[in-house]
């Protein structure tokens, strides 16, 4: 990524390069595809990887035909099993998938000199600037698609656009074996059918908050303020804005909704002093919190780490009834889990709080005691600003303080 980033850093300072030609190359049902080598009498049936039926763990791909019955990746393989009984299972080779992950990478590298490989089974080439070797970015895009499942017998799809995003949008909706090209100009009329979901970086939490406003489509998205957006998402609102115009940015942080906040700390001495482990538990939960709120959030389930000397570790989580964003909420849950689980004859090297089940936006005050929860929110804006101006050891709630001035 570093590479790419840097490459159209350069290209905006220095004179504006020739047409922007991004091409996003994706395997179609990589793992599958992969299996299908060796046990071609398998072709057009349902094919599930990742392990037996029966097992504990989840689908790592699913052929087109196992989809048709709702079966994608990261599903319980239980429920899969459900869903489409005559499936095949099959157990994953991953030193397998990587070695043709390896052969697709040396073809991509013939075609362009800045290939950014995305994951084991898609990359990004800058197809700017090749011409002169092999033709406009579309026929050279479609000599690669070729040449891949020409030499691999893989299926493959391309997406070509002046964006990664838009590419990265268009290789999806060409699969399978299909190459979609999305002339410079004509994003927004591209994006604007598609359910905001097939944007990337748009996840279930902010597919839920957006249809809570009314908004369902890529048009919608865009026809929308970007200080309403901003109001509603605070930074991620900004991203949002520019994703729904397909844009792509480098400088932003933020650019996929989070699915957990977590915060670590590792003692320099594993310690068994409870008044230093339950102050520093305060002060992780309190750090994890104020992301939390940065980010607009809330969470519903709460992951106490305690990594004992010796690497042995424990995790305990709790899901609340209601989300929560506010300190004092968030970290009596952490304490009575401290408290609940730790093994006090031992002692503890590492402590980290984690929050998930991110929820955007959701009503904070409770119906019980509006005056409390309004108190305190106050409260813990404040404190958030303090924190903002003199940096975060300058405001601790209660339970976080040093004893002895330490
Ligand atoms: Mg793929």
């Amino acid at each position: 990524m570093t590479q790419l980033a840097r490459l159209r850093g350069l290209q905006t300072e220095a004179a504006l390069p020739a047409e922007a030609a991004i091409l996003h190359v994706d395997m179609d049902a990589f793992f599958v595809s992969v299996e299908l080598l060796e046990r071609p009498e398998l072709r057009g049936k349902p094919v599930v990887v990742g392990g037996r039926p029966d097992a504990r763990g989840v689908v790592s791909a699913a052929s087109y035909e196992a989809r048709k019955f709702g079966i994608h990746s990261a599903l319980p393989l239980r429920t899969a099993a459900r869903l489409c009984p005559h499936a095949v299972f099959l157990d994953g080779d991953h030193a397998k998938y990587e070695q043709w992950s390896d052969r697709v990478a040396a073809i991509l590298a013939k075609f362009s000199p800045v290939v950014e490989m995305a994951s084991i089974d898609e990359a990004y080439l800058d197809l700017a600037g090749t011409q002169r070797l092999h033709g406009p970015p579309l026929a050279a895009a479609h000599k690669l698609l070729s040449e891949i499942t020409r030499t691999t017998h893989l299926p493959c799809s391309g997406g070509l656009a002046a964006t990664r995003l838009v590419a990265k949008v268009a290789s999806d909706q060409a699969k399978p074996r299909g190459l979609l090209w999305v002339p410079a100009g004509s994003e927004e009329r591209f994006l604007a059918p598609l359910p905001v979901r097939k944007i990337p970086g748009i996840g279930e939490v902010t597919e839920r908050a957006l249809r809570a406003l009314g908004l369902e489509t890529v048009a919608q998205l865009a026809a929308l303020p970007q200080e309403k957006l901003e109001k509603v998402f605070g930074q991620w609102g900004t991203a949002l804005h520019r994703k729904a115009r397909g844009g792509d940015a480098y400088e932003f942080v933020i650019d996929a909704e989070p699915k957990s906040i977590s915060q670590n700390h590792t003692f320099g001495e594993d310690t068994g002093d409870a008044q230093a482990l339950e102050g520093m538990l305060s002060h992780l939960s309190q750090k994890a919190c104020k992301r939390l709120r940065e980010a607009g959030l809330d969470a519903r389930t709460l992951t106490l780490t305690i990594r004992y000397a010796g690497f042995e570790t424990h995790t305990r989580s709790r899901t609340l009834p209601a989300a929560a964003c506010l300190d004092a909420d968030i970290f009596r849950v952490f304490l009575e889990l401290f408290r609940a689980n730790w093994d006090r004859r031992r002692k503890i090297r590492l402590l980290g709080v984690s929050l998930s089940g991110l929820e955007h936006g959701a009503q904070q005050l409770s119906l019980l005691d509006p005056e409390r929860q309004e108190k305190l929110e106050k409260l813990t804006r404040a404190a958030d600003r303090l924190r903002d101006r003199f940096g975060f050891g300058s405001v601790r709630f209660g339970g976080s303080l040093p004893r002895d001035g330490s």
